[in-house]
């Protein structure tokens, strides 16, 4: 175990009120590319802002194209030995609350109930009415495209249908952001994995923390803008630092 580990591994036994903040970067080991990695998927696609979503149907058509996608690698993903190691955490009750700006349901799939993981973006593996909110499975949907590129509207109310994401340019959902918000208002120890930490207001959590008393770790390959108020920051694999530190395999 290296100096870094011991020193994680060390807060996190002082700790007995974390909160464990997710981005793309816990997922990668499992086979989902991220986003701003140099060969993360905003390296080779702009983003679809949700107003030219509403707007276009060639917008919609495009982010079903690009769903149907990345899909195929969300769909075979199974929690890798980062995902196992913060259930771990959930599970001894160290950890109450898991805020991930994921979208693939990992931590559900790890063991983690529902009710101790807040997803602030949403969730990619259903689609919902943007009028109703009646929810949508992706299958039938994927099957009507890629047989004439029909796109998805409410079998209910005639409204637009989405993945259950929020989009750039789309509101935050109010719930999740209040749940992150207490979470990181009363935990001791805030521990950020695989984050690049520029998309906000997701990465204002790690600053509130941190100023308001908790330690706060960052786990990540890539230096971030909140490594210099960080207590520690890895620049390492998630999986191996996180699965050292808390004896997971
Ligand atoms: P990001 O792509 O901006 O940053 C990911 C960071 O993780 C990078 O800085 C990278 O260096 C680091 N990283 C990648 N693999 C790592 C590993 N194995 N160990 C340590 N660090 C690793 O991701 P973000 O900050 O979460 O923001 C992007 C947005 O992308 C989020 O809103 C999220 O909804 C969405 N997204 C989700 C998924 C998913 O659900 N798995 C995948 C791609 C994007």
């Amino acid at each position: 175990m290296d100096e870094y580990t011991e020193k994680l591994r060390n807060l996190i036994q002082l700790s007995d009120r974390m909160t464990i903040f997710t981005g793309a970067g816990i997922s990668t080991e499992s086979g989902i590319p991220d986003f701003r990695s140099p060969n993360g998927i905003w390296s080779k696609l702009q983003p679809i802002q949700f107003q030219d979503f509403i707007d276009s149907a060639e917008m919609r058509a495009e982010a079903w194209r690009r769903k149907i996608i990345i899909d195929k690698d969300m769909q075979k993903a199974l929690p890798n030995r980062g995902h196992r190691a913060v259930a771990h955490l959930v599970d001894s009750g160290k950890c109450q609350t898991v805020i991930t700006q994921n979208i693939d349901g990992l931590h559900q799939d790890s063991g983690i109930p529902d009710q101790n993981v807040v997803e602030l973006h949403g969730n990619g593996t259903y689609a919902s009415c943007l009028q109703c909110s009646l929810r949508h499975e992706l299958e039938p949907i994927f099957e009507a495209f890629n047989r004439d590129n029909t796109l998805p509207v409410c079998r209910h109310c005639g409204g637009i249908v989405k993945t259950a994401t929020v989009s750039f340019g789309q509101a935050m959902p109010e719930e999740a952001m209040r749940l992150s918000e207490r979470s990181t208002l009363s935990c001791d120890l805030f521990i950020v994995l695989g984050s690049s930490l520029v998309v906000f207001p997701a990465a204002a959590f790690p600053q509130i923390a941190k100023q308001n008393g908790a330690k706060l770790v960052i786990v990540n390959r890539e230096a971030t803008d909140q490594d210099r108020i960080a207590d520690l920051v890895v620049h390492q694999e998630i999986g191996q630092v996180l699965g050292d530190a808390t004896g997971v395999d």
